[in-house]
């Protein structure tokens, strides 16, 4: 069944407008007609199964037949923060761990960034919404406006993660033990004010923080450890960033117990 995202206040009536790009990616991509049904997820794990009561070149208007609660979504928030990388590095980061289940991607800018900021935030934004749909999530992550590194850690009172460091750190199945233990999403870990740019839920976010292309200086590691995060190690082989960045999470998820 075709599936497109529509926010929720879109979505309250029992007949529903479709306009724009949405329509006639209904229309001219997947050749909808009168009669076929559509999935519409509202984006904040519901869904609805429409049908097409009529297509013009305006606009598609479909009715609700059922409103329901899918739920593949990790009881884990994860909250990727991904150091700025150049190219097209982070369109495929983003792509891949939108796939993988992550709640929210935090672009940093750390001391070694090559990059100290970014006009593609909303493409980004796009792109983590196509692959939501692709993957049949039903929540699309949150892309933020770039942030200092540093300066969000020493905004919070106490961070809870792990941040991925090639030169050492405890092994990731070993720093998940202990996140276990002291996980817990009803007791946010962040002081307050100043509240983080994280969005709905991100105080209970778990941290997963990756470097730039030339990785991260050891006073940002120290600094990060200070602040309660994790220092972790994916192993012996250094991983390019973009890499790193999908075995953190993959990892992350598994050790969770939130894959398979
Ligand atoms: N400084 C390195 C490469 C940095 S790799 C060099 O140029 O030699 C980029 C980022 O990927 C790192 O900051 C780290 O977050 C992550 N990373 C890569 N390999 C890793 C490993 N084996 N363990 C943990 N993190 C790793």
């Amino acid at each position: 069944m075709p599936r497109i995202f529509l926010p929720p206040y879109q979505c309250k009536d029992k007949t529903i407008s479709i306009v724009g790009e949405k329509a006639r990616y209904l229309r001219s991509v997947l050749r909808c007609e009168i009669g076929d049904n559509i999935s519409i997820f509202e984006g904040e794990g519901n869904c609805l199964r429409t049908v097409i009561m009529k297509t013009d070149k305006k606009e598609i208007v479909v009715e609700v037949l059922e409103k329901f609660g899918c739920d593949v979504e990790s009881h884990f928030h994860i909250v990727l923060v991904q150091s700025l990388l150049k190219g097209e590095k982070m369109d495929w980061v983003i792509q891949k761990t939108t796939e993988l289940g992550v709640n929210e991607v935090m672009p940093a800018i750390s001391e070694r960034s090559q990059l100290r900021s970014t006009k593609k935030i909303e493409r980004w934004r796009k792109i983590a919404e196509e692959a939501s749909r692709q993957s049949g999530r039903t929540v699309i992550p949150s892309i933020h406006e770039p942030i200092n590194l540093n300066e969000m850690m020493g905004n919070q009172f106490l961070l809870q993660g792990f941040i991925f460091h090639e030169e050492g750190g405890i092994r990731l199945s070993d720093a998940i033990e202990v996140i276990k233990q002291t996980y817990n999403p009803s007791n946010p870990p962040f002081s307050n004010p100043p509240l983080p740019p994280f969005s709905k839920g991100g105080r209970e976010g778990l941290l997963v923080v990756i470097g730039p292309e030339g990785g991260f200086t050891k006073e940002e590691v120290n600094f990060a450890r200070q602040k309660g995060l994790i220092v972790t190690s994916l192993g012996r082989r250094i991983l390019r960033a973009e890499t790193a960045a999908i075995a953190a999470v993959i990892l992350t998820q598994f050790l969770l117990g939130d894959l398979g």
